[in-house]
C-alpha cells in the first residue's frame, strides 16, 4: 500500500442486493485521527431479477444520485457495475489511492474476534461457517470473491458482525442443553449487528465525555432487525441475538423469543414443513405478523386512528424492550446510559418514549422536548435528572467497518 492509499471501499453483499460507500480515511492533519470522508454511496437491489437497480450518488463530486434500471444478472455483474459507475466519477476501483476493501461479513463464529485480512484459509473458515448462517455466508463469500477478482493485488479485509460479541462470558453465551450436542453443532449464541453495537457503545462514551473503559451501556438497535446488547467498559457481556438473528427481540418480521415447543407443535399439529416453519418465524412474524406492517410508521399512524392491531403490536414490541433493558440493567449491575439506534431507535420517539416509560425507579426518564427533536447527530434525551443517561446515538455501521479496515491494513 502506497502513503497515498487512503480510500475504502465499504461492501455489504446480501442475497440479492450489495450495499456499498467508498470512504477516505485521510488523517485529520490537525487532529490526526479521521473521521472518514463519503466519497460515494450506492446500493444494488434485486439482483438475478429482470428489474434490478442500480442506485448511485457520487458525493466527492456533488453529483446527483443516478438509477439505472435493467437486469443485473448476479454479484460479479454488479460489483462491475458499481466499479463503473466509480470509474465515471474518477474514483475507480484502479486508483492507487484505493488502499482496501472491507467486507460486512454476518457469521464469524468463535474463530474471528477482530477484523481480519483474507486469505484463502479465512475464506475457507468463512465458508465452514455457512450452516450456521445459512442466508448471510454465501452472499458475503461472492461479494469477497468478486471484489478478489477485480483487484487481487488489494487487501481485502473481513469486518465480522459477531466479533464484539465474542467477550460474552461462557454462561452468557451457551444454552442450556446437552453440551456435546452443542459442541458438536457449533450451537451456541453468537449475537448480530456487532459492529454496530461497537460503534454505538464507543459514542455514547464520547456523549458521555468519558472513555468507553468507564461506562456501562445498553445498546438497543432497533432496526428493522433488532437486537440489544449489555456492553461493560466497552466489552460486550450479552446480546439478545443467538445462534441465529431470530432470538431475542421483536423484530419487524421475525419473531425473536418463543418457546422452542412452538416449533415442534407447528410440525405435529398444524402439519407445517421445516421451511414454513422457518419462513414464518423469519418473514411473517414480529410486527408484520402482528399486524400487517412493519414499518413503525406506519404503525404509529394506524394507532392514531385507534387501530386495535397496530396497538397490540407495539404494544408487544415495547414489552420485550422494557424485558431485555430490565435483565441487562440486572447483568450490568450499574448502567450509565441506554443508547437507541437503528431506523425505529433513531426515529421513532414513541418507542424511545414507551421503552423507558415506568422505569423511573431504575433511575431512566426521557424529557419530551428533547425526545422530539429530530436530528442526526448523537444526543441525550434524558431530564439533568435522570440517574441514568437516555441517548438517541445514530449509527454507521460502513464508517466503523471502513475504520476497523483501514486501522488494519495500516498496522
Ligand atoms: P433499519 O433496518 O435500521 O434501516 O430500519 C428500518 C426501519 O426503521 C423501518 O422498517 C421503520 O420501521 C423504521 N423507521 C424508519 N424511519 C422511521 C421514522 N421516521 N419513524 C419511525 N420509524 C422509522
Amino acid at each position: 500500500m502506497t502513503a497515498t492509499a487512503t480510500r475504502v471501499l465499504v461492501l455489504n453483499s446480501g442475497s440479492s442486493s450489495v450495499k456499498y460507500q467508498l470512504l477516505d480515511m485521510k488523517p485529520d492533519p490537525v487532529g490526526g485521527s479521521t473521521a472518514g470522508t463519503r466519497l460515494a454511496v450506492g446500493l444494488v437491489e434485486r439482483i438475478g431479477e429482470e428489474t434490478s437497480r442500480l442506485a448511485h450518488t457520487p458525493l466527492a463530486t456533488g453529483g446527483d444520485k443516478r438509477e439505472t434500471e435493467g437486469p443485473i444478472a448476479d454479484h460479479e455483474a454488479a460489483l462491475k457495475a458499481v466499479a463503473a459507475e466509480l470509474s465515471a466519477d474518477g474514483l475507480g476501483l484502479d486508483s492507487p489511492q484505493l488502499a482496501a476493501i472491507g467486507h460486512r461479513v454476518v457469521h464469524g463464529g468463535l474463530k474471528f474476534t477482530a477484523p481480519t485480512v483474507i486469505d484463502d484459509a479465512v475464506l475457507k473458515e468463512i465458508e465452514r461457517l455457512v450452516p450456521v448462517a445459512p442466508l448471510h455466508n454465501p452472499a458475503n463469500i461472492t461479494g469477497i470473491r468478486t471484489a478478489q477478482a477485480l483487484r487481487p493485488d488489494l487487501p481485502q479485509v473481513a469486518v465480522f458482525d459477531t466479533a464484539f460479541h465474542t467477550t460474552m462470558p461462557e454462561y452468557a453465551a451457551r444454552y442450556a442443553i446437552d453440551v456435546e450436542t452443542a459442541d458438536a453443532h457449533r450451537i451456541r449464541r453468537y449475537g448480530f449487528h456487532g459492529t454496530s453495537h461497537a460503534y454505538v457503545s464507543r459514542k455514547t462514551a464520547e456523549l458521555l465525555g468519558k472513555d468507553p473503559s468507564e461506562v456501562n451501556v445498553i445498546v438497543l438497535h432497533l432496526g428493522n432487525g433488532a437486537s440489544a446488547s449489555a456492553v461493560a467498559g466497552g466489552r460486550c457481556v450479552d446480546t439478545s441475538m443467538g445462534l441465529t438473528p431470530l432470538e431475542g427481540l421483536v423484530m419487524g418480521t421475525r419473531s425473536g423469543d418463543i418457546d422452542p415447543a412452538v416449533t415442534f407443535h407447528l410440525k405435529r399439529v398444524a402439519g407445517m414443513s421445516e421451511d414454513d416453519v422457518d419462513v414464518l418465524l423469519n418473514k411473517k412474524s414480529g410486527l408484520v405478523g402482528l399486524c400487517g406492517d412493519n414499518d413503525m410508521r406506519e404503525i404509529r399512524r394506524r394507532i392514531d386512528e385507534g387501530d386495535e392491531r397496530a396497538r397490540l403490536a407495539f404494544d408487544i414490541y415495547i414489552h420485550r424492550l422494557k424485558k431485555y433493558i430490565g435483565a441487562y440493567t440486572a447483568v450490568l449491575g450499574r448502567v450509565d446510559a441506554v443508547a437507541f439506534t437503528a431506523g425505529v431507535g433513531e426515529n421513532a420517539a414513541p418507542v424511545r418514549a414507551a421503552a423507558v416509560a415506568g422505569l423511573e425507579e431504575m433511575g431512566l426518564a426521557v424529557d419530551a422536548d428533547l425526545n422530539a427533536v429530530r436530528s442526526g447527530e448523537p444526543r441525550l434525551i434524558s431530564p439533568e435528572y435522570a440517574r441514568v443517561a437516555v441517548a438517541v446515538v445514530p449509527t454507521d455501521e460502513e464508517l466503523e467497518i471502513a475504520q476497523q479496515t483501514y486501522a488494519l491494513v495500516n498496522a
